[in-house]
């Protein structure tokens, strides 16, 4: 793709074009104090293309758009997308419980298409600094004041998992392409979490001349838990409960993140009743051959080649002594996770730059903590879960987090959301009691 801007210096220069950095992008649109350019790898804008299955949701609520809760007049909203393709009214009448995921992408892709700040086809390669950061990427060399890194996660997989050969187990994140032709194989569904809940029915809700002939899934998880979405559950991801976390001590913010990951990693409930109601159909009602497995709290330890070439899975169920069982399967499909993604562009200024256990060390505005000039930051969207707890890395405050950027970027502070209902920190204690009365 060609520059679309021209000059080589730029007051922000964008790592990734997911919807953190895009939503950062759209914040800056049309901002000339801040020049910017946002750069992506990938041929042409895409979300979770993998795991586009029909009728998959997005999890979050259809305000938590790129830029709405940060500015709800930009041109880039979703209201703004529904408007500019006329759907407006057919978008209400639908009556969504919950936005398409494929809509979502759609509406993510559209305003990537409308920023002429956003190109695609360039992978960074480097990051240095000389007074400002020189970033080279296949096709050049840029010059920056700051950096926004939105590179997102990647696919995760258990030790068990690693170096199998073979194609015919694989992530999640290739389900669409992967899972395509299961006709009548037997498939593993490992991971208790929304991804795997969603290759799971969809394997078991495909016609039957397509339907794979035994489907089983495995979760180390003791039982098939739904997310937590309820009301006060949701302030953990507001901007005064990310603040809030941040001020905690390192070991606090790990056991709560540890407490409280069903209300990331959960399943939307809506799914687990799809789930069951489709197991009790094909039990009771279609009564054909056993097509289900489900193997709660049950963790693999073992995967190896049966005497037939087929994947022999051991499982420890720890309830029994650790008691291993083994199944066998055509297909293992690992919906094991995703980790935040390697950043090795960072790797000639790496010894400059603070680090929190594995994480890279941010301030409140998400700028890494360096020894470099303060007006010289490198931003990071979606990499600092243990510093800024889970909603980090959800869709939930990356308008927010993408206005402290900007605002940090021109050094303004825009006014704060209302805190929350709830009062998380101890407050000083202004009457103390009397030393014996009673707490
Ligand atoms: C299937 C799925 C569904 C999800 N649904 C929801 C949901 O409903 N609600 C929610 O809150 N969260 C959801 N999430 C979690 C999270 O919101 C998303 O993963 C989101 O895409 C993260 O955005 P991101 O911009 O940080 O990263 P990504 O979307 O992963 O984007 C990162 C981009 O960086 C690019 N890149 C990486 N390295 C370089 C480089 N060196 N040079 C140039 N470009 C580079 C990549 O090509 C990629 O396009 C979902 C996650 C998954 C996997």
């Amino acid at each position: 793709m060609s520059e679309k801007r021209g000059g080589q210096h730029y007051g922000c220069v964008g790592v990734g074009v997911g919807p953190a950095n895009l939503s950062l992008a759209s914040l800056l649109h049309g901002d000339t104090t801040v020049p910017n350019l946002f750069l992506d790898r990938k041929t042409s804008f895409s979300w979770h293309d993998g795991q586009q299955m029909p009728d998959t949701t997005l999890q979050v609520s259809m305000l938590k758009d790129l830029v709405s809760l940060a500015d709800p007049t930009n041109r880039f909203s979703f209201l703004a997308y529904l408007h500019a393709q006329g759907k407006m009214y057919h978008f209400i009448n639908a009556q969504f419980d919950a936005m398409p995921r494929q809509e979502f992408r759609n509406y993510l892709t559209w305003a990537a298409e409308q920023n002429e700040n956003v190109v695609f086809g360039e992978r960074v390669l480097s990051v240095d600094f000389d007074t400002t950061f020189v970033v080279r990427t296949d096709r050049r060399t840029l010059t920056a004041d700051n950096l926004s890194i939105g590179v997102g996660t990647a696919p995760w997989y258990p030790d068990v998992a690693r170096d199998l050969p073979g194609d015919d187990h694989f992530h999640v994140s290739d389900f669409v392409t992967k899972a395509s032709d299961l006709a009548g194989r037997r498939v593993c569904v490992v991971g208790g979490g929304q991804s795997g809940a969603e290759a799971f029915l969809d394997l078991i809700s495909r016609p039957v001349a397509e339907r794979p002939r035994r489907v089983t899934w495995v979760t180390r998880r003791r039982n098939y838990f739904p997310m937590d979405d309820s009301p006060f559950t949701n302030d953990f991801y507001t901007p005064s409960y990310s603040d809030y976390f941040a001020r905690l001590s390192s070991e606090t913010r790990g056991q709560l993140n540890e407490a409280h990951v069903l209300t990331s990693d959960g399943i939307s409930e809506a799914t687990l009743r799809q789930i069951y109601q489709r197991v009790y159909v094909q039990r009771f009602l279609e009564e054909g051959p056993d097509l289900v497995a489900l193997h709660p709290h049950s963790e693999v330890v073992r995967v190896g080649r049966g005497a037939t070439g087929d994947w022999c899975v051991d499982l420890r169920n720890s309830d029994h002594g650790g008691r291993v069982t083994s199944l066998e399967t055509d297909v293992v499909v690992w919906a094991t996770g995703f980790r935040p993604a390697a950043m090795k562009f960072l790797e000639p200024i790496a010894h400059r730059l603070e680090r929190e256990r594995d994480e890279l060390s941010i301030d409140d505005s998400f700028a890494v903590r360096w020894d470099g000039p303060t007006d010289r930051n490198i931003f990071v969207h979606n990499a600092a879960p243990h510093q800024r707890g889970l909603a980090d890395r959800n869709l939930s405050l990356i308008a927010w987090r993408s206005r402290r950027i900007a605002d940090r970027m021109r050094k303004v502070r825009s006014d704060e959301p209302l805190g929350s209902f709830m009062e998380w920190s101890a407050k000083e204690d202004r009457s103390p009691l009397l030393p014996g009365a009673l707490r």
